[in-house]
């Protein structure tokens, strides 16, 4: 027997969504990636930097992109930094926070990996569920374990709360309320500005869909310096790659193309989010770029399996409490209009 660490000994490990081994051949709207392709200047950007260069290191601080970030969100250039996709800042927040046996918790249902990366620390894991109008259920005054995961807009239900409920939770959260923003470019609302009012707030935010740079893994976090210089000391020293650092200068600086994309797909998420009422399906009004939607039998797995075999991927759970629903990608509006297509020849 090898001397594994008993925690990771019994945990599952996190499945992500499935990617096919030729996405070409699906309409692929199962893991939130972007519609569109990145700006033309991120991929002349990563271009540029693949040459002789690459036998040095990357710069440690991803001081170009922070700069870029900086300027974008409206921070001093020490209240940010880069990682390898968001997933490698959420990590090294517990891993700043959560000693083991300490406790962390997140709201169910949203973004499950927060509890994998607990377990890998041996944290405890406490979740709170909704109320039917999309509050939090029985959230104590003081939450007093080491961080809370709030993910604004909810993942994968896509209704957002209120930044009035959230500067409140800052309030009521003795540790760390960590915002969780991956989807904060399509709801076009943020809790930036209580990074700059409240110690323990952080905001995390990530490439990979409001600027189609899923493939990069870039992400970042917005926190107070002394939260940076913790997550400084626990990151990779080298956690982004040349091309990582170039693209991610080159898609923040591109806003026009970035707000074009994400305008295109707000329009066609409720479009599609019309099409599907129409066709007596429940719809949650989506602030993301997916949107969770219930067949009028209410068999979510029937709905998906007939998508598959018409070559279309979307999200199912086997999750008994979302097992009856779909969570279902923005695409082009053409590819939308062949889902809605398939999902009436289904039924
Ligand atoms: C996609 C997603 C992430 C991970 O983003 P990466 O930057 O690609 O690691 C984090 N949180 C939520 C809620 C997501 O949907």
């Amino acid at each position: 027997m090898i001397p594994l660490r008993k925690n990771i000994a019994r945990m599952a490990g996190y499945v992500p969504g499935y990617q096919p081994e030729d996405p070409a051949a699906y309409i692929k709207l199962n893991t939130n990636e972007n519609a569109y392709p990145p700006s033309p200047k991120v991929l002349e950007a990563i271009v540029a930097e693949v040459g002789e260069g690459l036998r040095r290191y990357p710069d440690a601080s991803s001081r170009a992109a922070r700069e870029a970030a900086a300027r974008l969100y409206g921070f001093p250039t020490e209240w940010i930094v880069m990682a390898n996709g968001s997933d490698e800042v959420l990590n090294n927040l517990i891993r700043a926070f959560a000693d083991a046996d300490d406790e962390i918790a997140y709201v169910y249902p949203s973004y499950s990996y927060y509890a994998t990366l607990a377990e890998i620390q041996g944290a405890r894991v406490r979740t709170y569920g909704l109320t039917d109008d999309w509050k939090l259920a029985d959230f104590p005054d003081c939450y007093d374990g080491k961080i809370f995961f709030l993910t604004n807009p909810n993942a994968p239900y896509g209704f957002t709360f209120t930044q009035e409920f959230i500067e409140e939770l800052a309030g009521r959260v003795a540790g760390m309320l960590v915002i969780d923003e991956t989807y904060a470019d399509f709801a076009g609302d943020t809790a930036l500005d209580l990074v700059r009012r409240y110690e323990n707030v952080v905001v995390t935010r990530t490439l990979s869909k409001s600027y189609s740079l899923a493939g990069m893994r870039l992400g970042l976090a917005v926190a107070r310096p002394e939260v940076i210089a913790a997550l400084d000391k626990i990151r990779d020293h080298y956690n982004l790659d040349r091309l990582a650092q170039a693209a991610a200068v080159a898609a923040l600086s591109d806003q026009e193309y970035f707000r074009e994309a994400v305008r295109k797909i707000c329009a066609t998420r409720d479009w599609f989010s019309a099409e599907l009422r129409n066709m007596r399906y429940a719809v949650i009004p989506s602030s993301g770029n997916y949107v969770f939607v219930t067949p009028p039998d209410r068999n979510g797995a029937r709905v998906y399996q007939g998508l598959f075999d018409r070559k279309i991927l979307v999200r199912h759970f086997s999750d008994p409490n979302l097992a009856h629903g779909l969570r279902i990608s923005i695409g082009t509006r053409e590819e939308m209009e062949k889902t809605i297509a398939a999902m009436r020849e289904i039924g």
